[in-house]
């Protein structure tokens, strides 16, 4: 059977990571959370002071890119790969509050765009790839056999979110997450670089009302009708 590339995009905290991972596992896929990038760049920034509540010198970031080394290490224990920041395993500062609240201003940089996306390109070159983020189908894999965009209300979302920022042990409140989660689809949607949008030819899956299992299963049976279109 041949590979295909699944490219899944959509709003904050839709579970996307959750499902990309699922699909990986059953059809034994690489899997690319092309967020915890982005993230890690962020934490770079963050880490090396070029931003903070004040102020973001952007210019001087942009000439420190290249002291940025990402890497994916699979975990067996878990049963995905981790984010590395120059030899750092970073999964767990990436997830917190502080990172999200300054990620989709360094997304927006073209030149991180630029920087990152050649990177998940060559991962994903020779398919048998489940990346998920917010260009995936429209920038990154154009071609990609399998388009989702997954959706659901924002209320839905921030209420996910929250759950999983306090079973990781963060102090946060409800409506924090809420404005986090809706500032960062604004801005997301709204920059020049590589908008978030859905591709014209993605499947949209609203899962605010799908259990995981009934999520899956709906996924998929899109998987196999590609593949089967695909032989
Ligand atoms: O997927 P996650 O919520 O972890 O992504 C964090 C942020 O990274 C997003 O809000 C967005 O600003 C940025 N991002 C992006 N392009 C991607 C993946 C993530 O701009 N392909």
């Amino acid at each position: 059977m041949k590979n295909i590339t699944i490219a899944i995009d959509g709003f904050s905290s839709t579970g996307k990571s959750t499902i990309a991972k699922q699909l990986a596992k059953a059809l034994g896929y690489i899997y690319v959370d092309t967020g915890a990038m982005y993230r890690a760049v962020t934490l770079y920034a963050m880490q090396n002071n070029f931003i903070s509540r004040e102020n973001f010198n952007i210019s001087d970031f942009v000439m420190q890119l290249h002291k940025v080394n990402l890497s994916f290490k699979f975990n067996a224990s878990l049963g995905f790969a981790e984010m590395y920041l120059n030899g750092n395993n970073v999964e767990k500062e990436i997830r917190t509050m502080k990172v999200s609240s300054f990620v989709s201003e360094v997304s927006a940089i073209s030149e991180v765009r630029k920087q990152l996306v050649k990177i998940q390109r060559e991962i994903g070159k020779n398919s048998g790839v489940v990346m998920d983020g917010r260009d995936i189908g429209t920038v990154v894999f154009p071609k990609a056999e399998l388009k989702l965009f997954i959706t659901a209300s924002p209320e839905i979302r921030a209420e996910r979110r929250y759950k999983e920022l306090i079973s990781r042990g963060e102090k946060i409140d409800y409506n924090t997450v809420l404005h986090n989660v809706n500032q960062r689809d604004y801005v997301d949607s709204h920059r020049k670089n590589s908008p978030l949008k859905k591709a014209e030819d993605a499947i949209e899956i609203d899962n605010s009302n799908l259990s995981l299992d009934e999520q899956f299963t709906k996924i998929m049976s899109l998987v196999k009708t590609t593949l089967k279109n695909k032989e």
